[in-house]
């Protein structure tokens, strides 16, 4: 039950990032606790909504908006980017490809998204499917926090939508349909 005397916060959180780097599985993860193999592209508008319950007093509602197929074109409208508070630019550590499309969607971004503040959003860099290998990450000799520096990112994260490391098999699939498990 929600109280009165409960503030609430409203962010709305961008996506962005090549096709099938697993942004719509990363929200997926976030948002329902869980992963499908199977590909499916996005179509339409769709954003996932993650109310986290801060403290007694605040409830934050993060409002995901996940790219609707429009990624093959590596550009997004400034209509689609307005009032963004933060954004995920996402890439597939399998392919590098998709690494280096991660400048290109940050110029995009900024290009059309600017704060009230007149400064560029936040924007976190995330390196998916980890529990794949980090061969563009090591291979390449990527210096990631250079990288972030450099680009502008205000930091980075390993991640999966699969496996969540250091959290037990167990653990994952207690939230799992039974097709889920891996
Ligand atoms: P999107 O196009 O960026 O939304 O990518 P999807 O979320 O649709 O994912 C594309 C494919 O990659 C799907 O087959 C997913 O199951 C798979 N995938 C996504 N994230 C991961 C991950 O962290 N690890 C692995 N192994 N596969 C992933
Ligand atoms: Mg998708």
């Amino acid at each position: 039950m929600q109280k009165s005397t409960q503030k609430e916060h409203l962010y709305k959180l961008l996506v962005i990032g090549d096709l099938g780097v697993g942004k719509t599985s990363i929200i997926k993860r976030y948002v329902h606790q869980n992963f499908s193999p199977h590909y499916r592209a996005t179509i339409g508008v769709d954003f996932a909504l993650k109310v986290l319950n801060w403290d007694s007093e605040t409830v934050v509602r993060l409002q995901l908006w996940d790219i609707a197929g429009q990624e093959r074109f590596g550009n997004m409208t400034r209509v689609y980017y307005r009032e963004a508070m933060g954004a995920f630019i996402v890439f597939d550590v399998t392919r590098p490809a998709t690494f280096e499309a991660v400048t290109k969607w940050k110029e995009d971004l900024d290009s059309k998204l600017i704060l009230p503040n007149g400064k560029p959003v936040s924007t976190v860099l995330l390196a998916n499917k980890c529990d794949q290998g980090r061969d563009v990450l090591t291979n390449n000799g990527i210096k990631m926090d250079q990288f972030c520096k450099d680009n502008g990112f205000v930091g980075w994260f390993e991640t999966s939508a699969k496996f969540y490391p250091g959290t037990s098999v167990e653990a994952l699939s207690s939230n799992h349909s039974k097709h889920d498990h891996h």
